[in-house]
């Protein structure tokens, strides 16, 4: 068992009270770390520690200097990614060439961002009033309380705490109670790179937790990154003290694929899609819309693929799909494919827990012939289990794809370029790929429509979510203006 503590304004100590839980590694499903469960006055002391460093050390950081610490963080993170990477593949079961991919990736988000620190500028206004000088100030939003997800826990953290670093706020994260131990690895790398104390503070615990941060009155923005259902308790908690708020909430992303794609890429991007990461990503192509003419082909393509990936142990580099969070996960998942083969859809690959290799893992599935009325043709899975439904025209894919209450992504496979930029524009979705699918990058934002969230991630429009513009009026005028008369 490894031990972690919290990080509070500069400290590191247990929570207040003593009390820990512990975490769960899924592939064997034995506790192997354990966590301190923080209270309602660990939070107070974060948000304190976090508004004295807005108000003192952080606000007298120079941007420049800000952006210095920002690189010299990026470097550490280069030289600790293999450790980040293991200590998250443990937490969380995502396998070990992902998270590795991911950890080493990490620091181009602080390189990016950092590089924007000292870019921020307000403008100055050629306003409709004769003698004024007026002009705007970028100042940053405040406080920021985090809220992360399971699933990639440090790169969820550095699409908040890099654009929010170079905006000036100060950032007290809570990772989620599933896999918290990589936010507090990471906030040893945060210490080592020097910056003042209370600029980062990282708390831990479950819901709890997450509301007494969200309630917190000296809290200006809540950023989140989670469930539909939580997002929108989050949000009215948030906007209760009339916090900001920006959500990056759930998907059930649809893959279109025309009769004109390219077969063998599709069926890779379709692969992609729905299995890397046991289809834990709130971007997976959960949804196969495919053209009848080519759908039997594809779907027997893309199953014979399933049925081979190879499922296990997630710290094996040979392992393509590890566990599920955990058992709960291959329940709910379970019950949902059930539903839809008992209604009349078949299942040619997968189609049931993989009870051999433990309680969460659940078998690469395909779910053909799927109707509408079916809840899995509209539920986020957040599992290895991917809905065909088939379509005639263009028309018809385009008003499936946006038929369900999300709007995160979809992707779609054609060799038209004037398809590809028609339906890309049609798509109620924040990410379109064509031709591609779960590319990201620190420079490309990410939103999300509908009912998948409020708010831009990545990209230079990040920054503009952590800052507040400040208008001023300079009087240019001598004279005395008649009181009753301004405006
Ligand atoms: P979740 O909503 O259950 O939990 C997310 C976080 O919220 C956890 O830290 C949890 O402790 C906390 N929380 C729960 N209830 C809370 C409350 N009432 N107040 C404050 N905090 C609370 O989500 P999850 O199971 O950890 O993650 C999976 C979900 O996240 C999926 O829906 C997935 O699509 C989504 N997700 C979205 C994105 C995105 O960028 N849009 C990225 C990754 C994951």
């Amino acid at each position: 068992m490894q031990s972690f503590a919290i990080f509070v304004n500069g400290v590191w100590r247990q929570a207040a009270g003593g009390r820990t839980f512990q975490s769960i590694e899924p592939f064997t499903g034995q506790p192997w770390a354990t966590i301190p469960d923080s209270t309602e006055a660990d939070v107070a002391d974060a948000v304190s520690g976090a508004y004295a460093a807005l108000t003192g050390a952080w606000r007298d950081t120079m941007p420049t200097e800000r952006g210095r610490l920002m690189f010299a963080l990026a470097d550490i993170l280069d030289e600790n990614a293999e450790e980040l990477a293991h200590i998250e593949a443990r937490d969380n079961g995502k396998v070990l060439r992902e998270m590795v991919g991911q950890a080493r990736a990490l620091s181009g988000w602080y390189r990016y961002f950092g590089g924007f620190a000292d870019k921020i500028s307000g403008r100055t206004i050629a306003a409709d009033k004769k003698d004024f000088h007026t002009y705007t100030l970028k100042e940053p939003v405040g406080v920021v309380g985090a809220i992360t997800a399971w699933n990639s826990p440090v790169l969820l953290l550095a699409y908040k705490l890099a654009p929010a670093l170079a905006a000036g706020c100060t950032v007290v994260v809570k990772p989620s109670e599933l896999a918290s131990a990589s936010t507090l690895k990471f906030a040893e790398y945060f210490e080592r790179a020097g910056f003042p104390a209370g600029v980062l503070s990282v708390v831990t615990g479950g819901p709890a937790v997450g509301q007494a941060l969200v309630a917190h009155p000296d809290v200006n923005m809540v950023s989140f990154t989670g469930s539909t259902d939580v997002g929108r308790k989050i949000g009215a908690a948030a906007i209760a003290h009339f916090a900001k708020v920006s959500l990056e909430l759930g998907g059930k992303s649809a893959n279109i694929v025309f009769a004109d794609a390219d077969l063998d890429k599709a069926v890779n991007g379709v692969i992609a899609g729905i299995y890397a990461a046991a289809g834990q990503t709130c971007m997976a192509g959960s949804r196969l819309l495919v053209h009848e003419s080519i759908a039997d082909e594809l779907v027997a393509r893309v199953s014979e693929r399933a049925r081979t990936i190879v499922v296990g142990d997630p710290l094996s580099l040979d392992t393509e799909m590890g566990p599920l969070i955990g058992p709960a996960s291959v329940s709910r998942i379970h019950n949902i494919v059930s539903g839809a083969l008992d209604d009349g859809a078949d299942a040619p690959a997968g189609g049931a827990p993989l009870v051999d290799l433990g309680p969460a893992f659940y078998s690469p599935t395909v779910i053909d012939h799927v109707t509408p009325s079916m809840a899995i043709a509209t539920t986020e899975l957040f599992g290895p289990v991917i809905a065909v439904q088939r379509f005639s025209t263009e028309e018809e894919a385009i008003a499936i794809a946006n038929s369900t209450e999300y709007g995160l992504a979809a992707g779609l496979w054609t060799e038209n370029v004037s398809r590809a930029h028609r339906v890309a524009d049609r798509l109620v979705a924040g990410t379109i790929w064509v031709n591609s699918y779960r590319t990201v990058s620190f420079a490309v934002p990410t939103s999300g429509r509908k009912n998948s969230g409020i708010g831009t991630e990545n990209g230079i429009e990040a920054v503009d979510e952590f800052l507040k513009t400040k208008a001023v009026w300079i009087n240019l005028s001598d004279t005395t203006r008649d009181p009753f008369t301004i405006g």
